[in-house]
């Protein structure tokens, strides 16, 4: 299911993808000729015509995840216009991505494609976009700031105030770090991926920051007193989610508690 809508100069694309009863929104941004991400190839049908209606000139990956790139082949076969994703993701993005089944069930297959490294400030004819590099939910990931208007692409910076369960490959300490990070920037607006426009932005990212600062200062706690990991686990995060379930654990609360013990032991 696919929804368009304006917000300000922005034209949002609100994609709707279910799979056994879990419904996860992906929002695309198209301003100023820049399109901000390119969606899940499994809403290819959906997304080709818009696509093709707009006026893209360039393309900015906010990382290699392929709910945000999975039609960033099909533009660069048809659109001929630069894609940019930080540099550290271009090699994810030159191979075939290797994701689990279920991840591919749900978003449909990546096919590989050759993106540019971004530079430092993404200019379009009325607008300069300052690019951040904010690592924690993926090692690419970068946000987008524009001073003006006040607003901040965040990708997958947000997504939830309260997250519970996280992939191994993300980081509870880098997640922080990076949120602090953006609070150096002067924006009210965030228009998130997955949560949409937010327009308290800085409040709904201050309500994430202090949570997971919370949980760091409980596991470091709980750690002193003796605790390992999957106990900390069992006493902070007793109760288990779909997205634990549909992802066979590969979505867990225990690589929260494991990124902050971690972070301990190499600080
Ligand atoms: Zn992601």
């Amino acid at each position: 299911m696919i929804q368009e809508f304006q917000h300000e100069d922005i034209h949002c694309v609100k994609v709707t993808v279910s799979f056994s009863g879990i419904n996860i929104n992906v929002h695309l941004y198209f301003v100023d000729g820049l399109l901000i991400d390119t969606g899940p190839s499994r809403a290819k049908k959906n997304l080709i015509p818009i696509f093709q209606s707009l006026p893209i000139s360039q393309i900015v990956l906010t990382h290699h995840h392929e709910d945000h790139t999975g039609m960033s082949s099909w533009i660069a076969d048809h659109l001929n216009k630069p894609i940019y994703i930080h540099e550290t993701g271009v090699s994810d993005c030159q191979q075939p991505s290797n994701i689990p089944f279920y991840r591919r069930v749900f978003w449909g297959n990546n096919t590989p494609f050759q993106p540019e490294p971004i530079p430092q400030i993404i200019e379009t004819e009325n607008h300069n976009f300052e690019v951040i590099h904010t690592p924690g939910h993926a090692h690419d990931h970068i946000v987008l700031f524009n001073k003006e208007k006040g607003w901040l692409f965040g990708g997958d910076l947000f997504v939830v105030s309260r997250p519970k369960s996280m992939f191994s490959f993300e980081s509870v300490p880098v997640m922080v770090k990076s949120i602090r990070k953006v609070f150096d920037y002067d924006f009210s607006t965030l228009y998130c991926s997955h949560a949409g426009v937010l327009v308290n932005g800085k409040e709904h990212l201050a309500s994430k920051l202090q949570y997971l600062e919370d949980i760091q200062g409980q596991v470091k706690k709980l750690h002193q007193k003796g605790m390992n990991a999957k106990e900390i686990q069992k006493e902070l995060f007793p109760k288990i989610h779909a997205m634990q379930i549909l992802s066979g654990f590969e979505n867990s609360p225990l690589h929260m508690v494991n990124s902050i013990l971690n972070n301990v032991e190499n600080a």
